[in-house]
């Protein structure tokens, strides 16, 4: 079975944790703690072909860029997470990508995934479909609106993922 690393980047309390456990666990956590990085461990199917997945759950990575060096340089595929609630935490995304394209030496088709989290706080969002759909095609990445709370969309986003990561 093929096996490949997955990071998982963002700013602070944009839902990385949640997603992640989402995905690996099927739960909901309401409250993670936000200074724990994790590394999880779990078998897909995809398109009819298994592959383990390693996906690393990264905490205050943004107040630390030497730290988020060690990441890039250790992944092969990457989750770059905002909250559709929080603007701001989209210019972190372009942030990344930016710094991911730099350490992996110009290499562009490293396999990125941009995920908008929290897709149920309708209420609270600040970041408008059409704002990440032409953000996203500017940098010719692929995007998901997800709610890890519903579980709306979690599954798609590392499915993409591992299908950029198997034809490389
Ligand atoms: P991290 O710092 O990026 O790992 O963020 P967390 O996963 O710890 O989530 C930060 C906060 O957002 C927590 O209070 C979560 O319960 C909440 N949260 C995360 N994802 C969702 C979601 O999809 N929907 C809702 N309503 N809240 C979420
Ligand atoms: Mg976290």
């Amino acid at each position: 079975m093929r096996q490949f690393n997955v990071v998982v980047l963002g700013a602070g309390g944009v839902g990385k944790s949640a997603l992640t456990v989402r995905f690996i666990r099927d739960v909901f956590v309401e409250n993670y703690d936000p200074t724990i990085e994790e590394e999880y461990r779990r078998t897909m199917t995809v398109d009819g072909q298994l592959s383990s997945l390693e996906v690393l759950d990264t905490a205050g990575a943004e107040q630390f860029t030497s730290l988020n060096e060690v990441y890039i340089k250790s992944g092969r595929g990457f989750v770059l997470v905002f909250s559709l609630t929080q603007e701001a935490s989209l210019k972190e995304v372009d942030n990344l990508r930016k710094q991911i394209y730099r350490i992996k030496g110009g290499d562009t088709t490293v396999p990125i995934v941009v995920v908008g989290t929290k897709l149920d706080l309708v209420n609270e969002r600040e970041v408008q479909r059409a704002t990440i759909q032409s953000l996203a095609s500017r940098w010719d990445l692929p995007f998901y609106e997800t709610s890890a709370k519903r579980n709306w969309h979690v599954a798609e986003v590392f499915e993409d993922l591992l299908r950029q990561m198997r034809v490389r």
